[in-house]
Parts: C-alpha cells; structure tokens; sequence
C-alpha cells in the first residue's frame, strides 16, 4: 500500500532523510521508533507530500506522491492533483489541529463536503457513525475546547476517517496528552487495526508497538536503521543503537 523508496530529504545544508527505504502492506500497522530528530516527522510529511523530495519517490496504492513519471524522469504533480491525492492520506498530529470554530460533527463534515463533494446529508450520517465508533456521539455539538485532550484526539481521529483514507499517519498522537488520557486514544488505534486499517504510527509507546504492530521501524541519523516484527526488533536488536534508544525508553 506505502513504498518508500530510496527517499532523500534536505533542508538547506541539513540532510534530515539519508536514503529511507520502507513498505507497508495494506491492514498493517508499523511503528516508527527512534530518537528526537532521527526524521520520523519528516518521513511522515513527505508521504504526505507536506515536504518534498530531493531524491526517491514515494507511492500509495501504486500511485506516485507528489509526482508523475515521463521520460523516465519525475515531473512535479499540479497542487490540486496534490490536494487529491492528500485526501487519501490521513493525518493525525501530536496537537489534534482541531478546526476551533467549528463544533465536533462540522470538524467532521467539513472535509467530505469541500474536499470529495459529498452531500451533506451523507456526509453528516457518516460523521454520526464515527464519533460512535471512537465513543464520543453525545459530544457531537460540542466545541472542541470543551473536550479533553484526548477526546479530541480521538475527535481528530474520527476526522482523519471520515475522508476514508487509504492509509492513516500518526505522529506523536498521544504525546501531548496526560498520562490518564493516553490509553483512550491508543485504544482506538488499537481497534482501527483490528479492522485492518493501513496506519504508520510514529510513537515511543512500546507497549502499543509490542501489542499492535506488525512490523517495528527504528530510524536514527535519517536512516532505517533496522525492521521487523516487534519480538525481533524490540526483545532481540540486532543494532548497537537500537539497543541504546530502547534501554533509554522502556
Ligand atoms: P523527529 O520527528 O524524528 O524528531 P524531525 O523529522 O522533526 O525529527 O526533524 C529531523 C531534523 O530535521 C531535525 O534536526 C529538525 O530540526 C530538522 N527539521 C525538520 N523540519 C525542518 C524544517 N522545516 N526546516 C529546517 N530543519 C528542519
Ligand atoms: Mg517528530
């Protein structure tokens, strides 16, 4: 569903994406371990064609990001070819990004409506069924700062779907909330994979990582540094330095 292929990514003189290499299959989940500033934010943006590349390409569902090929060379997409494209890519930040103006079902709407044309009827169904689905259908008419940092987690969640994406990027999804609140948002990513959602999930929860992950990806210096199903990865590193970040983490 995701091939990330030989991906160089600069920023000026800073070289934040040293050639990443990556394939997720469709209903996997990975998670992207590895230490402040090893590129995972980045990796994560350029599959999103929020950064573009320098060198590499990258495709979801056999298309190619941000790009097409002719010639045998890359052309850049059109921004609205992008903006398609994007509308197949869910995102959800550390910070929800919540629209705070709008109540928690228009959150919902709002993208079905503007983006994919849909009608507003059915848009407004939809956008019931998934605040069912993350638990929070007695908050439709809320706003979003009357809710919990983690209801709104899952309220970002909830919004991320409603485009039916083709496949779902977290970043840090529960490291800005308070401890109590973290098992709610995990729990409903843990229930997304369970239904065979495509998810790479950037965190430092291990504990999700060993439960939920099919495949376990440690980045460090801009570089996959190695890969595998968890027990491998996490239990038995066959590299120094994932050993290192782990014993710092676990
Ligand atoms: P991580 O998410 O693993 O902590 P990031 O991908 O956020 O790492 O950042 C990797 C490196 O790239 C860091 O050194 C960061 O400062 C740098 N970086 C990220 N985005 C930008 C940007 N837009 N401009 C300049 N440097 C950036
Ligand atoms: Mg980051």
């Amino acid at each position: 569903m995701v091939d990330v292929h030989g991906v160089h990514k600069s920023f000026g003189p800073l070289e934040v994406l040293r050639g990443v290499d990556l394939q997720v299959r469709a209903g996997e989940v990975t998670v992207i371990l590895g230490p402040s500033g090893s590129g995972k934010s980045t990796l994560l943006r350029t599959i999103n064609h929020l950064e573009k590349l320098n060198r590499g390409w990258i495709s979801i569902d056999g298309e190619l990001i941000g790009y097409r090929r002719s010639g045998g060379k890359l052309h850049e997409l059109k921004e609205k070819d992008v903006l398609r494209q994007r509308t197949h890519i869910g995102f959800v930040f550390q910070n929800f990004n919540l629209f705070p103006h709008l109540t928690v079902l228009e959150n919902l709407v709002e993208a079905p409506v503007s983006a994919l044309r849909r009608p507003r009827k059915d848009a407004v169904a939809a956008a019931g069924r998934l605040l069912e689905r993350v638990g929070l259908a007695d908050k439709a008419d809320a706003y979003p700062r009357q809710l919990s940092g983690g209801q709104q987690q899952r309220v970002a969640i909830a919004r991320a779907l409603a485009l039916e994406p083709k496949v779902l990027l977290f970043d840090e999804p529960t490291s800005a909330l308070d401890p109590e609140l973290v098992g709610e948002v995990l729990d409903v990513i843990k229930d997304l994979a369970r239904t065979g959602t495509t998810m790479i999930v950037v965190t430092h929860e291990i504990g999700f990582a060993r439960e939920v992950a099919d495949t376990v990806v440690f980045m460090d210096g801009g570089v996959v540094v190695e890969q595998g199903p968890p027990a491998a990865v996490l239990d038995a590193p066959r590299h120094e330095r994932t050993g290192a970040f782990l014993s710092k983490v676990l």
